[in-house]
């Protein structure tokens, strides 16, 4: 059977650090769907959506073991419709630990098929984070060293 794992976050933008999970997990998982989580109700992205799919799509556009899905649900649901037993998540510090550990708590309560898997962080993104990007780039600072794409 195959071994499908959901990445998901809102990446907005998606990194350097985000795509070193990815390739990283791929040698752990069959395949990799990098879900966008987005609600088209609510105009809360600093990048566009559909700008962000594209980008993404691009990088990993020769490796037909990646996908990505944009959906606007419960994470732990989503996992169940497309058979992924696994969620992917990034660990870089004791903050992202905190949190992390009770979504994955909560999403095995939803679902109880679903194991998280963390990577560390490669050291050399660990100061990565789409938040910081965003401010920098909104006051024009160059973030192209932090994205795997063209702004
Ligand atoms: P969310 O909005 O769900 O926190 P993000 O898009 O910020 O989603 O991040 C998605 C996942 O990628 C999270 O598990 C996060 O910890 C991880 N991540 C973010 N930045 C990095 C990085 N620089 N290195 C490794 N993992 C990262």
């Amino acid at each position: 059977m195959k071994k499908i794992a959901i990445f998901p976050g809102s990446f907005d933008p998606f990194t350097r650090g985000h795509e070193d999970i990815v390739l990283r997990g791929l040698k752990i998982f069959d395949e990799i769907i990098i879900g966008i989580g987005y609600n088209s109700s609510k105009h809360d992205r600093y990048f566009e959506i559909e700008w962000m799919v594209n980008k993404i799509e691009k990088i990993f556009e020769k490796n037909d073991r990646i996908k990505t899905l944009v959906y606007n649900e419960l994470t732990a649901e989503v996992a169940k419709k497309i058979d992924a037993k696994y969620l992917l998540r990034g660990l870089r510090n004791t903050t992202d630990f905190e949190y992390e550990n009770s979504i994955s708590q909560v999403n095995r309560y939803l679902n109880q098929e679903l194991e998280t898997v963390f990577l560390i962080t490669s050291p050399e993104y660990a100061a990565v984070n789409s938040s910081i990007i965003r401010e920098v780039h909104k006051y024009d600072g160059d973030v192209s060293d932090f994205l795997p794409y063209e702004l």
